[in-house]
Order: C-alpha cells, then structure tokens, then sequence
C-alpha cells in the first residue's frame, strides 16, 4: 500500500500554506471532508478575507509568547506580504490596519492552491483518528485508511461546523495522550446579564469604544444586537474575558467634565453618541438627562463612569457564531522549532489546532500561515 512523505490532516488556510512551502520532491497529500480546499478562507473577513494587519506582534495574541515569537520571527507579516506580492497579490489597507484582500478571498486561495499544485487530495473524507505503527502513521477515514511517514494535523478548530470545523484534531491529541486545552468559543460576541438589557434594546447602533479586560486594553468599534454586544472591540475582548468584569469607555476620545462644561444644554445633547444611546446610558448609570449647569456633585461621580462603565457580561454567542476557537495542544507539547509533538516524532500541529489564538484583525491568518511556514522547514530538512 502507498505510503505517502507527509499526509496533511485539514484543508484550510495552514494546510494550504503549509503545502506551499514543502519542497516538491515530497509525496504529499491533503485530506478534507468538504468538497472544496479553505472553504474558511472563503468566507472570512466578509469574503475578502482580512490576511494579517500593519501591526503583529507576540502582544496580540493568547498563547505562549514564545511559541508566537518562533513563529512570527520566521514567517513574519513581512514575509507574508513579499509572499503574496511575487505571486501578483497586492492587499488593501482598511483602517490604516487591516489588510484585505482587494476583490474577494479568491485572489489568496488561488496562490496558495497553484503553489499545492503537486499534492494528492483526498475531499469530501472525513478523518476519524491517527495510530502509529513502527515506521509509519495510519490515519482512518470515511473513505479508507491512508498511511504516511510523517502527519501534520491541521485540522482547526471547532467553531462554524457548517464550513467543516471539528475538534478531531483535540481526540488525535487525546488518543497520544497530548496535553490540550478545550475549544471555547472566541472572537464572539458577549450576551448581557438582566441589568445590561438596556443594550439590547439599543440593536444595531454602534460606537467606538475602549474595552479594558483583564490587562488588556481593546480600541474598536462596539456594536449593540438584539443578543448582547459585538463588533471588532467586544469580538478581540472575547478572547481574554472568561468571567467577571469588563470595563467599557464610551467616550474615549472626549473628557464628560470638559463637555458639559459651562453648556446651558440637556446632557444627552452634548454627549457626542447616538440620541438613544446617550439617553440609555444615562439610565444606567442613574443620571437624569438635565441641563449640564445643574448637575450636581453626586451626579457628577456618577458621571465619570461614562468612561468606566463595569459590568459583567453573562456568556457568549456560542461556536456558531465565534470566529475562532481558544484552546487547541499546549505549547509545551510542541518543539517551538518545529512544531512536532515531543511525545510523538513526525507529528507535527499548526494553525488553530494550537494553543495558539489572535485578536480579532487579521491574526489568526497570520498565525496559521506562519505556524505553517516553521512546520514546512522543519520538514524540508528532517529527511
Ligand atoms: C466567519 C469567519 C470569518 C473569519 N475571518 C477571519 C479573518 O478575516 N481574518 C483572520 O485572520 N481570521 C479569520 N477567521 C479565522 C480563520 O478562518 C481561522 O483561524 C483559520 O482558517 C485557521 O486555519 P487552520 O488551517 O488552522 O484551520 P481551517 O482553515 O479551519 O482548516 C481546517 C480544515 O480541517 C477540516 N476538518 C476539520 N475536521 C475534519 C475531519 N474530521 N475530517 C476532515 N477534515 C476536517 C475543516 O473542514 C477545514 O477545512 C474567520 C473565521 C470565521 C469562522
């Protein structure tokens, strides 16, 4: 039976850039239960999938700092760009941050599928679990089992099973037994506790804000919606909140004092947000919308907290909603130079499937790619 050099579980966005960067000489397969290669990569980033950002570091980023360096420091946002450029893609910049693609996701998916030209795809196979005998790895699937010298699983997480997602990549794990953290959902919106309920009422309306949690600090806009609260600030806030408090600055750009000051006018008039929600936020912090001059000194303490608003939201939006999943192998289990499993030679992780998660921006390409690129080296020389 066919025994291939490397046998990639996973078609998605490290896979593909993983593939990319064997050389060819390999024999090398793919294997994926959609019909389809980066079916995520389609449909991220609104279609036009948001690739990496004008600022990376190991800063952005929940996991272990120097894992995240390894691979920033050989496949860097840089390097990314260069990639993409000497292969006729040329991003966007939206937000003086974020690179985009320019027409639609396809521009990335096509380069990375003609530089995987040379490898075996077995679609439409789900992958059902990973054994190793003395000199190779079996791995079964729906359609047969495949073996192969060395395995590299890149399987994702588990948010949007629509597009495939399955934590197949954890019970590889488990049946080695790797050390993992669970999948929980992240880059997700927050639902509200009874006493925040005033958000949802203000559904679609949206600001920019700063989100403190933990120590961290998010600067972003911040939706409202008929469940809770989204947008890039509460999506990037997601990934380090797991429970307690988070604080949001409604008006980080102003000083409340500075603007009432001296105003004959109702407080709601010159807060610089939406009517509505001017009025709602002074609901909650127990303010009555009066003439500024007759604010008293009580009402002012309660005042300041327009740029300290603390609350505790009550969960999360789910996986179907999360854009990616925390959680995924421990860095420990990992050579950083590698990222073999230093219980089990020739098996390597990338991409989502580590412990590993960036902010909401571009990060988690950039960490799939460039986890992608440390693993292809460290194949091209283990031979
Ligand atoms: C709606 C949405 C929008 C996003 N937008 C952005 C963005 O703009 N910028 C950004 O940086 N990140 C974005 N992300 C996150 C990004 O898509 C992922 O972090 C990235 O794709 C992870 O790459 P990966 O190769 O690790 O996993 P994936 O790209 O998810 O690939 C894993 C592959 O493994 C396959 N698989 C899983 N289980 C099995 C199994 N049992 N058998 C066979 N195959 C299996 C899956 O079908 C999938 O094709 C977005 C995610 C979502 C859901």
């Amino acid at each position: 039976m066919k025994i291939y050099d490397i046998l990639i579980l996973g078609g998605g966005a490290s896979a593909l850039m993983c593939a990319s960067h064997l050389e060819k000489k390999y024999n090398v397969a793919i294997v994926d239960n959609n019909s389809k290669l980066a079916s995520k990569v389609k449909i991220s980033g609104g279609g036009k999938c948001n690739i990496t950002n004008v600022f990376v570091s190991s800063e952005n980023f929940d996991g272990e700092k120097q894992l995240v360096e390894n691979a920033l420091d050989t496949f860097s946002r840089d390097d990314l760009l260069d990639f993409l450029e000497l292969n006729g893609v040329d991003p966007v910049v939206r937000k003086e941050r974020y690179y985009f693609c320019k027409k639609s996701s396809d521009e990335l998916i096509d380069v990375l599928k003609k530089h995987s030209k040379y490898v075996k795809l077995h679609l439409e196979t789900t992958i059902k679990d990973v054994t190793k005998t003395s000199n190779s790895f079996e791995v079964k699937t729906s359609q047969g089992i495949l073996r192969a010298k060395k395995v590299v699983v890149a399987t994702g997480g588990k948010s949007y099973k629509t597009l495939g997602a399955s934590d197949i990549g954890l019970d590889i794990a488990k049946s080695f037994h790797i050390d993992y953290q669970e999948f929980s959902p992240a880059l997700v919106g927050l639902t509200v506790q009874k006493e925040q309920f005033w958000m949802k009422e203000l559904s679609g309306l949206s600001c920019y804000v700063h989100i403190k949690v933990e120590d961290k600090t998010l600067k972003e806009e911040m939706l409202f919606t008929h469940k809770g609260i989204s947008g890039p600030a509460v999506l990037s806030a997601s990934l380090y909140w797991k429970k307690g408090n988070i604080s949001v600055d409604f008006l980080p750009n102003h000083n409340i004092f500075s603007l009432i000051k001296g105003s004959k006018k109702l407080l709601s008039s010159v807060i610089p947000l939406p009517k509505r929600l001017s009025k709602a936020l002074l609901d909650a912090i127990d303010v009555r919308d009066i003439e500024c001059k007759k604010i008293d000194h009580e009402m002012r303490s309660k005042l300041e907290s327009i740029h300290d608003y603390i609350f505790a939201p009550a969960g999360n939006f789910g996986f179907t909603k999360a854009e990616v999943s925390r959680g995924g192998i421990l860095a420990d289990e990992l050579e950083y130079k590698t990222l073999e499993s230093k219980k089990v030679k020739g098996l390597h992780f990338i991409g989502e499937v580590v412990d590993v998660t960036g902010e909401l921006g571009g990060y988690n390409f950039q960490w799939a790619f460039s986890s992608a690129v440390v693993c292809a080296n460290a194949l091209n020389k283990s031979f």
